[in-house]
C-alpha cells in the first residue's frame, strides 16, 4: 500500500489545509482532527441511476381524451345520468343531459315513453362503464 518510493521522500503523505481552522490535515480526510468540522463531501458508494418510467400512464389518458374529443363523442358521468334519470327520468333530464334533445323532448311528453323508456334507460345506465360516451 506505501508507495512512497517516488522523488519526494520527506512526504509521507499529501496534505492539505483546513478550510475552517486551517490546520494540515491529511488529503483524504474528510473530517478534520483539530476542529471536527466536514472538509470534504462524504463521498457516497455510486449507485445504479434509477430511471423513473412514468410515461406509459400519462399518454394513455391523454390519447382515450384526445380521441374521445377528435371522434366528436361526449364524455358523460355515468351516476350523473343514473340519477337524473332515476328521479327526472319522465322528464327525459338524462337525456338532455346526455345532448340528445330530441329524445329528451319526446321523454317530457310522453313522461319517458310511458315510464317504460325512463325504467329502461336507468336500467342501461346502471351497466353502463364510468364514464360512457355518447356519440
Ligand atoms: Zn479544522
Amino acid at each position: 500500500m506505501d508507495n512512497t518510493t517516488t522523488a519526494t521522500p520527506e512526504v509521507q503523505q499529501k496534505t492539505k489545509f483546513c478550510k475552517h481552522c486551517g490546520a494540515k490535515i491529511a488529503e483524504a480526510a474528510v473530517i478534520c482532527p483539530q476542529c471536527g468540522c466536514q472538509v470534504e463531501e462524504i463521498k457516497k458508494a455510486e449507485q445504479p441511476s434509477i430511471v423513473i418510467n412514468n410515461a406509459n400512464t400519462n399518454t394513455n389518458t391523454n390519447t382515450n381524451t384526445i380521441n374521445a374529443a377528435a371522434l366528436g363523442v361526449r364524455t358523460k358521468n355515468k351516476w350523473v345520468a343514473f340519477f337524473l334519470c332515476l328521479f327526472l327520468g319522465y322528464l327525459g333530464v338524462h337525456k338532455f343531459y346526455e345532448g340528445r334533445v330530441g329524445l329528451g323532448i319526446v321523454y317530457l311528453i310522453t313522461f319517458g315513453l310511458f315510464g317504460i323508456g325512463w325504467f329502461i334507460d336507468c336500467l342501461v345506465l346502471l351497466f353502463k362503464p364510468n364514464p360512457y360516451y355518447v356519440r
